[in-house]
């Protein structure tokens, strides 16, 4: 049997694969098993942060294994106290962390908080959390749930209840009623399509959430970790969350979550856990992918990389017009909207072909997640390549 064989016979098929077998990377390049090269605008879906076999991160890793992987929570893990108060003290926020192993598990842990704090002495109990229709939140059942779009609950039932969705920002206040709780959204729709909300309607939001003391809840799981510049995309929004919950681009390709909250005591022991979360291999990669790309951001670099792929996004969207409607997005979390459905599937294949990979997002979305350390010339090879793509568009 070949690889691909094994792979279709004994893997469920929950994903449209494509069968090039990657052996080895290096920061935004990818090879594969042949030797050929690729441009990697993907990063894993924004979570290969610091690039591919980035040195000090698996220098640390391998460092890591070799004294210890893991105990359990009953025991302090010091890489995971020192992750947290890092991960705190570079938001400015004044929260404590839990610490989980995935974007949809920060979501539950992040459910969990504002479901406690609308039943502790509250009457009527508070339990309703409301999210956007076009929203993202993962696919265990309850962030399933959370996520807004319909189409996406066609089975798994029953669901548990009390998820409300908001078409837009513009709804939300007038749903929210005695039971709701919290408000859930993503600062930039990732999955949605790279659409980032207004800040003057994020801030008004805020304003009317803390009047009515509902909690604000942001899922950074895609553009958390500088993702658009700065720690948290709540911290270019310039508000301050309740709760925030992150993921992807933490462990640099090592699974980590977590969510942080002002809620600082809202958990006793018992009410909340997690086998791996934060363990000694997990929280080690995340200390030292926050220190990679905190002097990407401190030494300016990660801005100029930001500006140069926007332009370059640019560049390409002012050429090949006719295909391409606009581009959008935020720091290096970047889309162009493309004018056709069809020519979108049609890019996303061509420009594998041409050894540069790209994402879809939404129905209508080529979208762009590189490394945060990609180089110029990463960058200039990538949209090269692209171009050709284009060129060969029909
Ligand atoms: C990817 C994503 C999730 C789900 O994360 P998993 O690690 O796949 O569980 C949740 N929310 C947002 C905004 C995401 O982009």
């Amino acid at each position: 049997m070949t690889l691909e064989e094994i792979d279709k016979e004994y893997v469920l098929h929950t994903y449209g694969r494509s069968y090039i077998n990657f052996t080895s990377g290096k920061n935004a390049t990818l090879f594969d098993k042949k030797g050929e090269e690729y441009i990697d605008f993907t990063s894993g879906i924004g979570v290969v942060s610091v690039g591919h076999a980035n040195k000090i991160l698996s220098d640390a890793i391998c460092k890591q294994a070799s004294d210890i992987i893991h105990i359990s929570n009953l025991y302090l893990i010091e890489p995971q106290a020192q992750l947290a108060k890092r991960v705190v003290e570079l938001s400015g926020y004044d929260m404590r962390v839990f610490f989980a192993n995935s974007g949809a598990e920060a979501n539950e842990g992040a459910i969990k908080i504002a479901r406690k704090y609308g039943e502790v002495d509250a009457e009527p109990k508070r339990y309703k959390i409301i999210t956007l229709k076009n929203s993202f939140h993962g696919r265990t059942i309850t962030s399933l749930r959370a996520t807004g779009q319909e189409k996406m609950h066609n089975f798994f039932g029953p669901y548990p209840d009390g998820f409300v969705y908001a078409k837009d920002l513009d709804e939300i206040i007038s749903l929210c009623d005695d039971k709701t709780v919290g408000v859930m959204i993503e600062l930039i729709q990732g999955e949605g399509g790279v659409e980032p909300q207004d800040k003057q309607k994020i801030k008004l939001l805020e304003n009317e959430l803390k009047k009515r003391d509902i909690l604000f809840m942001v899922d950074e799981v895609q553009t958390g970790i500088y993702r658009t510049g700065e720690l948290f995309a709540s911290n270019l929004y310039d508000i301050s969350p309740d709760i925030i919950t992150v993921a992807k681009g933490l462990g640099g390709g090592v699974p980590i979550g977590a969510v942080l909250t002002k809620l600082k005591d809202i958990f006793s022991p018992g009410d909340h856990g997690s086998t791996f979360g934060g363990n000694y291999l997990s929280s080690r990669a995340g200390l030292v992918v926050l220190e990679i790309l905190e002097s990407e951001k401190n030494s300016g670099r990660l801005d100029e990389t930001m500006l140069y792929f926007s332009e370059k996004l640019e560049k390409l969207a002012v050429k090949y017009e006719k295909l391409i409607d606009k581009s959008v997005g935020l720091g290096l979390m970047r889309g162009l909207r493309i004018k056709s459905t069809q020519k979108l599937n049609e890019i996303v294949r061509v420009a594998m072909a041409h050894k540069v990979l790209v994402l879809k997002a939404g129905r209508n979305t080529l979208r762009f997640l590189p490394p945060l350390t990609i180089t110029k010339n990463e960058i200039n090879k990538g949209f090269e390549r692209l171009e050709s793509a284009f060129e060969n568009i029909s």
